[in-house]
């Protein structure tokens, strides 16, 4: 059995691999949010998608952890708490502060990232809840990790509420600066990153790191295009500022 899920843990970062290989050599901006066009299938509220494409993280990985026949301990509740966190912002508060009203997105880009959170959940929670021995939470990469996790969240919701807090006064788009802004386009992302990097210092599991990885295979074409659409779209973008890692891409 254990040998079947990690299997299928390889199969599924494999292809998390060759859509980052895709989106990259595509240079294909996915789209939603700035990068938003017609043509891929019917478009959608912008904030109903978010709340359901991300709805089942938020509860796929607690449920299984929890009716597993693992009993819950501190360490699958530590796992369990900081990933319910995250979510409960991505998934109720997050689209609720966005100031999008009217926008739409395509309904091809909600149900992927929804199938997307479904298996991720799937095998975060059955590890959690049907095959992680127990830990000690005495451990230092407990205490490691959850240091980078604490501190990518908050690199993520700071910068994601700088973001939301231009379209304060005036709808569109502006240079966003302060921060980690004056380093990168997307310090949102790279808090994200960051977060899920935190959890697998924690965890120490396969699942764990197809997360992380998918993070990555996520986040790094995004601000890519981010960084390219700044460029295009602001003559006067600053020239220093590298697009997701502070000094290096
Ligand atoms: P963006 O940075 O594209 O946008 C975040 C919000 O800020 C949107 O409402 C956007 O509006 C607005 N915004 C962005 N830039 C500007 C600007 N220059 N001027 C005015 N408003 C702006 O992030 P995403 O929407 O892609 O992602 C949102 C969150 O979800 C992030 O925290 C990200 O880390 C997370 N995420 C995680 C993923 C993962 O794989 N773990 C995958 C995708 C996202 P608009 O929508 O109109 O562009």
């Amino acid at each position: 059995m254990i040998s079947n899920f990690n299997l299928f843990l390889n199969i599924w970062i494999g292809f998390g691999l060759l859509t980052f290989v895709y989106l990259i050599i595509s240079k294909i901006r996915t789209p939603y949010g700035r990068h938003s066009k017609n043509g891929w299938g019917v478009m959608v509220n912008n904030k109903w998608a978010w709340f359901w494409m991300e709805f089942p993280a938020l509860v796929v990985m607690p449920f299984l952890s929890i009716i597993g026949p693992n009993e819950l301990n501190p360490f699958s509740i530590l796992l369990v708490s900081i990933w319910f966190i995250h979510y409960l912002n991505r998934v109720i508060i997050f689209p609720l502060r966005i100031k999008t009203k009217g926008k739409k997105m395509p309904i091809s880009i909600a149900f992927s990232a929804f199938f997307f959170n479904i298996f991720n959940g799937l095998f975060n929670g059955y590890y959690v809840g049907f095959i992680m021995n127990p830990e000690s939470i005495y451990n230092y990469n407990v205490l490691i990790g959850l240091i980078i996790f604490i501190f990518g969240m908050v690199i993520n919701i700071s910068s994601d509420n700088t973001l939301i807090s231009l379209r304060k006064y005036s709808k569109g788009y502006k240079i966003p600066n302060g921060g980690l802004f004056n380093f990168v386009s997307c310090p949102n992302y790279f808090g994200e990153i960051i977060e899920w990097i935190g959890f697998l210092i924690i965890a120490l599991s396969l699942p764990a790191l197809s997360f992380t990885l998918w993070t990555f295979f996520n986040l790094i074409p995004r601000a890519l295009n981010h960084h390219e659409w700044y460029k295009e779209t602001f003559k006067n973008y600053p020239i220093k500022r590298k697009a997701v890692i502070p000094f290096v891409l």
